[in-house]
């Protein structure tokens, strides 16, 4: 459970309230039966799971594809979209789905795994019980499929532009990473983002977007890795040229003719580590080797408990993930409302929306951690889980 006992006592959280938001309300586990030209007929495990509906229908939350999934990872997954939704006050329940199959299968065969997914959830996602959007291994091309089945724009955000996509959503979370990073640079630091250097895990959509606009603000990215391993330029790395090289080559390894391990990474000389691919990566081990000043989660739960605990001593900030890669599930937000209205949009206001919600949201959890002495991640969660229980009253739920 994401709540400690610091949060609910600061809240004043009830039994039945903690009760309710220690289990998961509903599961669904299945198997996806598809016939890969790759590897012929196979089975494969998915999960769906809304961890907490009393801020929807829908439950929001995006879809994982990795052989690494498990219903566990799926649960706590959803747990963190439930405190995210209600932190950025959404009306969306917290969900998650995850299909463990390998994300690096060619395109087609992902869309045939997404288009048996989707008619297997068919109920789910025509009632709007759950509205997906991409996460770890997924992206527009797979939400294409997920609106091929339904045909109804509202049923799956994420999607390209030409089916009712959201200008800027595909850059949204990475956009978000960027503008929480520089507020928290000028409140916490006292700091100008433009003097400060950068190191980000993941190059996909949030780690890619997160390198483009934090170099836009000045930042100096210079070490990126991804799953084969990284690259390192003191100097500054243009983003743009790794961009192109990741095209070609499919890894951020061997850029610039240099190679950089992830686990070097967190050992690095830098003001700010951005952690933007898996979970679990700031822990114990190497939480009293890191340097950086500012650890900003792109990812979603990349740093364990002990890890933080270790980091928050040091005087390390975190901003934690259900503030610092909200830009996603709100500009989600922008997309589901313009299905719905049937709206018109441009990337510029979509990231302002994002600016103004996120830096906002920021400086409410800022002025919450001070009041009540309260790491930034306790503070999010306090404030998220007032909200909770607030609406639970409303519903006569508690
Ligand atoms: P993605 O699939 O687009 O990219 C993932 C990146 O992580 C790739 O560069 C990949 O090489 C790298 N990676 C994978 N395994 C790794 C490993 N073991 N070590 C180092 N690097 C590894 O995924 P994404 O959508 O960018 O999601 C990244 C993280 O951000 C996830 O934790 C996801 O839950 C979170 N997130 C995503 C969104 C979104 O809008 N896509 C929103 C909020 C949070």
């Amino acid at each position: 459970m994401l709540l400690d006992e610091d949060v609910i006592k600061i809240v004043g959280i009830g039994d039945r309230a903690l009760t309710i938001l220690s289990e998961a309300d509903k599961i669904i586990e299945t198997r996806l039966h598809v016939d890969l030209p790759s590897e012929g007929p196979v089975s494969i495990p998915a999960y769906v799971v809304y961890h907490n509906a009393v801020r929807g229908p829908p439950c929001k939350g995006g879809i994982r594809m990795s052989l690494n999934v498990t219903l566990q990872e799926t649960i706590e997954l959803a747990e963190i979209m439930t405190y995210k939704n209600a932190l950025m006050d959404l009306p969306f329940g917290g969900g998650k789905s995850s299909i463990k199959a390998d994300s690096e299968l060619p395109p087609r065969e992902k869309a045939l795994i997404m288009r048996e997914f989707a008619h297997k959830i068919r109920a789910e996602l025509a009632s709007g019980a759950y509205v997906p959007a991409p996460d770890l291994g997924t992206g527009p091309r797979e939400m294409a499929a997920i609106f091929g089945e339904l045909h109804m724009r509202e049923c799956v955000t994420g999607k390209p532009i030409g089916i009712g996509g959201l200008p800027g959503r595909l850059e949204a979370t990475g956009y978000g990473v960027a503008a929480v990073t520089e507020r928290a640079v000028k409140e916490i630091m006292d700091s100008d983002i433009s003097d400060l250097t950068v190191g980000v895990q993941g190059f996909g959509n949030v780690g890619s977007w997160a390198c483009t606009f934090l170099s836009e603000r000045g930042a100096k990215i210079i070490a990126v890795t991804d799953y084969k391993g990284g690259t390192i330029n003191r100097e500054g790395i243009d983003v743009e040229e790794l961009k192109a090289y990741v095209a070609k080559f499919g890894t951020v390894d061997g850029f610039g003719g240099k190679h950089l391990s992830n686990e070097d990474l967190f050992k690095l000389d830098v003001d700010i580590l951005v952690p933007a691919a898996i979970g679990g990566v700031v822990t114990e081990e190497n939480a009293g080797d890191i340097r950086a000043r500012l650890i900003v989660e792109g990812a979603n739960a990349p740093t364990t408990r002990k890890g933080e605990e270790i980091l928050l001593k040091k005087g390390t900030v975190i901003i934690p993930d259900i503030l610092a890669n909200a830009g996603g599930v709100v500009a989600s937000y922008d997309e589901w409302i313009m299905a719905k209205s049937g709206s018109r949009t441009n990337k510029k206001e979509t990231f302002a929306s994002i600016e103004k919600i996120l830096t906002e949201v920021f400086d409410e959890v800022l002025s919450f951690s001070s009041d009540h002495q309260l790491s930034l991640r306790k503070s999010a969660l306090a404030l998220a889980t007032i909200r909770l229980v607030r609406t639970m009253e409303a519903r006569g739920w508690i």
